[in-house]
This record gives structure tokens, sequence and C-alpha cells, in this order.
């Protein structure tokens, strides 16, 4: 979720915790195992560019097929199309959005989509990150990704990780890498110099990569010559296995490396870093699989999608965020195969999209902070947002679109509206809406401290958030008919 403001051990694994019997155990093992699931993919998957990829490869896995959106389909691809199928495209690594389409479908039964974003806060390195040491110490130049340069992020241990462009025969490649151990740290100083409220994020939140380094240096003619310490640039060839001469560019950010765990006395919790919002994405993508193993494709007649976005959380105007129009594009892809004309507006008029990002889950220090009725507690159910002012997209037809698909299958909706003294935050929902004129609704699975280093949730939330995309994939088309010119 964005803000409006700009300043926003050894850790056991779930198998470790769960062979002593003598331990106490969670409700329910089946949400310990979706909950361990969300864990490795927290801690392995550290920016946007790494779970991107870990989702292609689930998509693969699972039967999913790659259309690459700079190619016509081929006609094989628009055989599968018509027949039903299966189906996955991805935007500049960045973004990626799978599908299941019946054979049945036609422009006027619409799209059921799930939207979220899939960045997070976090410390870019700057296009010149090399900086003069300090006394011996090597420091290196970031830049604050949505407000990620702030006190918060003091004194963690961080890795280093993303993109790195290659030259491979000929052919400028994208591969990505990840440090095995952390490589920075912002340090605090010390209460005893006297109290330092606010740190500059630009003079007193440098990291520091190292000391008194052995230079190691690149040839003049290297494309990253006099822009990253050499030391860094021959650290990161070794992790991407390339030749340092052929690495042309760093897309690289800093990210805390503390592992995600459950906690509290009965696991009752996550601790996690990058809950926003990597939740919302995980369930959606988890529970388009699951259905797709349901459906028989040969006789539906609907389309389902789960859009994947980057840049949510600095306004989504690129083209990777939600305002590139990835989604249209997929669309307009789409009917040129089911379609005899370009009919978009009547898909979209037949729409419901989720706008699926994370929400405030009630603070118990900070209750009157919240609006009474109007906040969600943990392990409870999904929640809808509703705003009067436009930051989210929900309206009242929306909200009771999701409480009959819920009741339907036995799970619990929880409302979430700010007080009128707060300002709200926004998500993709309002361009969504706008963008296409379908019906957009504003959900989200409770955390609490958003867009600090280290979030926590409720260690269910996984299930209620499979279940709930789940339980829409399923029936979100049915019930909307209810809700004819609404
Ligand atoms: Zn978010
Ligand atoms: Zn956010």
């Amino acid at each position: 979720m964005t803000s409006y403001t700009d300043t926003e051990d050894d850790i056991l694994s779930w198998d470790e915790l769960t062979t002593d019997d003598e331990l106490p155990s969670p409700s329910s093992f089946e949400s310990g195992l979706l909950a361990d699931a969300y864990l490795k993919f927290a801690d392995e998957n550290p920016t946007t560019y790494h779970v991107v990829k870990y989702f292609q490869n689930l998509l693969e896995d699972n039967g999913f097929i790659f259309l690459d959106e700079q190619q016509p389909l081929t006609k094989k691809q628009a055989d599968q199309l018509n027949r039903g199928g299966l189906f996955y495209t991805i935007r500049s690594d960045l973004t990626i959005l799978p599908f299941v389409i019946g054979a049945d479908w036609k422009p006027e039964n619409g799209v059921g989509a799930v939207g979220s974003h899939i960045d997070a806060l976090a410390m870019k390195l700057k296009p010149t990150s090399e900086l003069k040491d300090v006394d011996g110490y090597n420091m290196l130049g970031v830049a604050s990704y949505s407000g990620a340069l702030n006190n918060l992020r003091l004194d963690r241990d961080l890795g280093i990780g993303g993109g790195v462009l290659v030259e491979q025969d000929g052919k400028i490649v994208r591969k990505l890498v990840k440090s095995p151990w952390p490589v920075a740290k912002i340090p605090s100083l010390a209460p005893h110099f006297g109290q330092n409220p606010l740190y500059n994020p630009e003079t007193q939140m440098v990291p520091i990569i190292g000391y008194n380094m052995e230079e190691s240096s690149l040839s003049e003619s290297h494309p990253l010559y006099g822009r990253h310490l050499g030391n860094l640039v021959n650290y990161i060839a070794q992790l991407a296995q390339v030749n340092v001469d052929d690495l042309l560019e760093l897309e690289l950010e800093l990210y805390d490396t503390q592992a995600a765990t459950l906690g509290g006395l009965n696991k009752e919790f996550i601790f996690a870093p990058r809950l926003d919002d990597r939740l919302c994405s995980w369930t959606a993508v988890q529970a388009l699989i699951d259905f797709s193993k349901t459906v028989d494709l040969s006789t539906y007649q609907g389309l389902n999608m789960v859009l994947l976005v980057d840049n949510e959380e600095i306004g989504s105007a690129t083209r990777t965020g939600v305002k590139g129009k990835f989604f249209n594009a997929t669309i307009d892809k789409i009917l040129s195969v089911k379609s005899p004309q370009s009919l978009s507006l009547l898909v979209y008029a037949n729409s419901v999209i989720l706008s699926a990002d994370v929400t405030h889950l009630l603070n118990p220090n900070f209750k009157s902070a919240y609006l009474d009725k109007h906040y969600p507690v943990p392990n409870k159910g999904m929640v809808v947002k509703l705003d009067p002012n436009g930051h989210f997209a929900s309206d009242l037809v929306g909200y009771n679109l999701l409480r009959q698909i819920t009741a339907n299958n036995d799970l619990k909706i929880q409302r979430f509206h700010i007080r009128n003294d707060a300002r709200s935050g926004s998500t993709i929902g309002p361009a969504m809406a706008t963008d296409t004129g379908a019906r957009v609704i504003d959900i989200g699975l409770p955390i609490m401290s958003m867009h600090s280093v280290r979030a926590m949730c409720g260690s269910q939330e996984l299930d209620i958030g499979v279940g709930f995309f789940n339980a829409f994939f399923n029936d979100w088309r049915r019930e909307y008919n209810k809700f004819k010119g609404l």
C-alpha cells in the first residue's frame, strides 16, 4: 500500500520446530505447511526480480504456457487459447500476469482478476554508487525507494541483490544475483553522542560495505569504470558466474536478510520483511493454480487472471507499474483470437477486479488510531477497504458481492475504513478502475507495522488468502449476475 508521506540469530525452521512432540502445535497443521512455504518464498526471493522468477518457475511447473508480449500469437498458441488453457506473460522481468481461460469464454463474460503489487520498500544502488572512503570505511551510494531510508532501516543486516545486465553472444541478457551473506549496514549513532531523532538520508544513512578493502580496479574501458567500486563489480560478477568484462549494468538493491519466522506462544503470527505486498500476491497465485486444477477448460466459460505489478509504492506510473497497462494489453491479445472485433470495453464492463494490497491490522498499543468497527484482527478473514474519497476503489455493491461469496464458502470478511482525522493510503485500485471502467474492489490481508523493515501478520493469513481467492475465482461470475446493472 502506498503511503502519502515520504517517510514512511538463528531461526528454527517449521520442520525443526514441529519435530519435537513436546512443543504446542498450531491449531491447523495445514496452515503450518502453507505458512512454511510462504516463509521460504519470502527469504529466498528478496527483490522484485526474484519474485517474478519464482512465480515464473511455479507457473511453468504447473503447466502454464508463456506468451511473449513482444510477439504476435503463433498459430499453435491461438489454437490453445481457443481450446482453453493456462497462460502467463511477463514484461521486463518485473511484472507477471498468469491467466486461466475456458474454451467457451466470450467478451461479455468479463474477467475475474486479482491485481497486486510485488515491489517493496528498498535501498536501490545509485547509478554511480562509488564514494570516497571515510578513514578507511568503504561506503556505498544508495537511493531511497519509496522513503525506505528512514530510522527503521538502521542497524539491519543488509544483503545485496537484484538483476545484472550481461553481454552474451552478441545479446544483452539479465541474470539474477543475491549475496549469500549480509554485506552492508547503516549504523545508528550511539545515544551517548546526544539525541538524533531523524537522520539525514543523504549524509547520515550511507551504508558501510567494507573497511580498508584492497582496491580491485576495473579497466578504464569497462562500462562500470568510475561508477561502482571494482571490488563490488568483481563480487557481483562472481555471484552471476560471468566474466567481469561481460557485466554491463547493475540493477541492485540492499534488502533486510533476517529470516521470516513464525512467532507468538502458539505460532499465531508471522514476523517477516516485505509482507507489503508479497503476501496477497503469493496467495493469489497459489489460488489461481489451485483453481486451474479443478476446472474443465473444454466447457469453462470464464477468464480468471492474476496481475502482479511493480512500482505501486511510488505511484505506479511506469511501464511495469499498473499504469503501464499490461493488463489491458493482455486482454487485447486474448481478444485478437477470441473476438472478431476489439471489444475490450465490453470485457471490462462485465469484469470484477480485486485490487489486493495489505491493510492495517489493529495495533493494540494504538487502538485509538483506528476507527471503531472498521479495523481487522488477525487470523479471521479477508478485509474490504472502503473510503468515500477515492483512495480505494471499492463501493458497497462490491462489498456485498464479496460478502455473498465468502458466506457461500464459510469464510469471514472484515472491513477497514480510516478515521476522519487520519489520511488514507492508496493502492493500484483507483488506477485500474479509471483505466478500464471495470468494478474494482480494494481488499487486503491485514498486517501490522506496514512499511517497517519487519512487519507481522497472523500465521493463518496464507490459508485465508488462498481460500478467499479460490472462492472468488470459482464464484464471482455466478454471484455477480445477481447484481446486474448495479
Ligand atoms: Zn502495498
Ligand atoms: Zn506499501
